[in-house]
């Protein structure tokens, strides 16, 4: 079947051989499909327009074609407004108050707090505010981010299950994650909310990328089930590692596709490197 995938990446800096291995993996599974690039900029604070362009610059010289007009995601920030309201409606968000600061104290002071992939989990200070409290904060004009309540979203539902094409099938564990943040208060939209409403609307079938983000996938499985989202299938691929074995990052100028471009490498010598 011909596979609508995309290449999503952020603009907050210079693409590296991680990247090139990514955008070459999803165009390669589009193949007599649709192969679409994706802007997820919605962190504002760290998205350049350089970055941008070299994004575009980088995978012309892959060799990718990709359809127009790209999806940015700071352009639709109402269709993240149009999915939170269906979750308001649903009745599993709440308005979360805590500074970062508040939730560290909280955690350290439990003592022992469970792990989620991104670090310890929420320990769920604002989940169970009163009505009137929130009302009274958010009217004095509190900043507040929402945040999912798992369990409550959970409740009712049976196994969602998610298809891997390389790890196989699962059963949904979207509680790893804990109450993740799904806005905040100067964005409409989180990482996990805007890819699953954009992968939604731009028709993705399967959704390709790093094995880094297979945890969140049994998140957007039940993010995508609560919104009433199709559900494509997943292909979680390798990381590209450097010599020590550590994952590539974006902080790492050396080794950007643009560096290694001026230092005379070929599409050949990165294909080589990677694949
Ligand atoms: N924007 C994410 C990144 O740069 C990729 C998200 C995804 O493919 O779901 O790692």
């Amino acid at each position: 079947m011909p596979e609508v995938t995309r290449f999503a990446p952020s603009p907050t800096g210079w693409l590296h051989l991680g990247h090139a291995y990514a955008a070459l993996f999803a165009h390669e599974q589009a193949a007599g499909g649709r192969f679409l690039v994706r802007l997820e900029d919605i962190d504002g604070t760290r998205a350049r327009p350089e970055y941008e362009e070299a994004i575009f610059e980088d995978l012309a010289w892959l060799g990718l074609n990709w359809e127009t007009p790209v999806r940015r995601q700071s352009d639709h920030f109402d269709d993240y407004r149009t999915a939170l309201a269906k979750l308001e409606v649903l009745d599993v968000l709440y308005p979360c108050f805590c500074t970062r600061r508040e939730i560290q104290e909280e955690i350290a002071r439990a003592g022992n707090a469970p792990q989620g992939p991104d670090g310890p989990l929420y320990p769920g200070t604002c989940r169970n505010r009163s009505a009137d409290e929130r009302a009274e904060r958010i009217a004095a004009g509190e900043a507040y981010a929402l945040r999912l309540d798992v369990t409550k979203a959970m409740a009712g539902l049976s196994d969602l299950i998610w298809k891997d094409r390389a790890h196989g099938s699962f059963k949904a564990r979207p509680a790893v994650f804990g109450d993740v943040v799904l806005a905040r208060k100067d964005t409409p939209a989180s990482y996990h909310l805007a890819v699953v409403v954009d992968d939604a609307l731009q028709g993705i079938t399967l959704v390709t990328r790093g094995e880094d983000l297979l945890e969140a996938t049994h998140l957007h499985r039940l993010l995508q089930e609560l919104l009433g989202l199709p559900v494509p299938e997943w292909l979680h691929h390798r990381l590209i590692t450097d010599e020590a074995g550590k994952r590539l990052a974006k902080r790492d100028d050396a080794r950007s596709l643009r560096s290694l471009r001026s230092a005379g490498w070929t599409l050949d010598e990165v294909r080589a490197a990677i694949l």
